[in-house]
């Protein structure tokens, strides 16, 4: 019975609309799945629509950006209240800042010769709260490069000549938002953040869970994750980051959570 709980739709930066993303995992056979858009909860009013009637069950999420010790900290929420208006009104001010985030590296762009405009930008990202693989995917249809890999490894990452750091939303904070808005907070992908001394910290802030089954995570990553949720109780998730065919993304599918952690889950509401 896999529940598959990180997945992403066109809200943020996925490729499949939130029901052609619901309908891929029931031809998949799973028995739940998770809408985790970046920064956002518009797809999951649609996606909770497709569930209906299916044998799948939609757990509302959301993955919000955060920033702490020059990483890319990213918090899972479950089962959030998404339309909880502190929740609403701390979701639009995050997209402001994105905007803003957005017009600064087109900006950088422009002064190292490349000829883009925010509003290209924009019109990429339609309703979805932009982010830097809609610049990419802008430079890409502008033929300014030849991928998307391209654009972030010699203009848009950490580090690179267009780089600009995002707002300051903090791990506490993102905490602290999917708490208030009755959600369950988790850390996604600790393999790829590699700042585990951090743990600690946040759980004290009250996170609580860790998503264990990712897969870039190695089988010594799963065990010492899986080591850390016995250690201080927390729940163990699972999921794939699925974004869309020909992303380079993961399959829906290829990561999962057990039954009995959702179970776990769902008793922590
Ligand atoms: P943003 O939220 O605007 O900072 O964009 C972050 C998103 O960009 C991540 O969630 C990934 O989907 C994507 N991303 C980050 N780094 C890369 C990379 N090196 N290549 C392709 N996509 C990336
Ligand atoms: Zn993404
Ligand atoms: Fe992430
Ligand atoms: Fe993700």
């Amino acid at each position: 019975m896999p529940a598959d709980l990180h997945l992403h739709s066109t809200a943020s930066d996925g490729l499949l609309s939130p029901s052609e993303v619901v309908c891929k995992a029931v031809a998949c056979g799973l028995t739940a799945l998770a809408l985790t858009d970046h920064d956002t909860v518009n797809g999951i009013a649609e996606a909770r629509k497709a569930a209906l009637n299916t044998a799948a069950e939609l757990v509302p999420g959301i993955e919000l950006n955060s920033f702490a010790h020059n990483a890319e900290v990213h918090i899972l929420g479950y089962f959030i209240d998404y339309h909880d208006p502190y929740l609403i009104r701390e979701l639009k001010r995050l997209q402001l800042d994105r905007d803003e985030r957005a017009a600064a590296i087109v900006k950088k762009l422009n002064k190292l010769g490349i000829s883009l405009s925010f509003e290209q930008v924009r019109e990429i990202a339609g309703q979805a709260p932009v982010g830097r693989p809609h610049i990419a995917k802008a430079m890409l249809d502008a033929g300014l490069v030849k991928s998307v890999k391209e654009a972030f490894d010699s203009y848009l990452a950490l580090g690179k000549p267009a780089y600009v750091p995002r707002s300051r939303l903090t791990p506490d904070k993102a905490i602290s938002i999917i708490l208030k808005a009755g959600g369950v907070p988790v850390l996604a992908h600790p393999g790829l953040l590699n700042r585990d001394l951090m743990i600690p910290h946040l759980i004290e802030k009250g996170l609580l869970g860790i998503e264990v089954f990712y897969p870039a995570h190695d089988r010594d990553m799963v065990e010492r994750y899986a080591a850390i949720c016995r250690r201080h109780n927390l729940v163990m998730t699972g999921g794939s980051d699925c974004h869309g065919p020909g992303t380079g993304y993961p399959e829906v599918g290829s990561a999962v959570t057990p039954d009995e952690e959702l179970e776990k889950l769902k008793n922590l509401l």
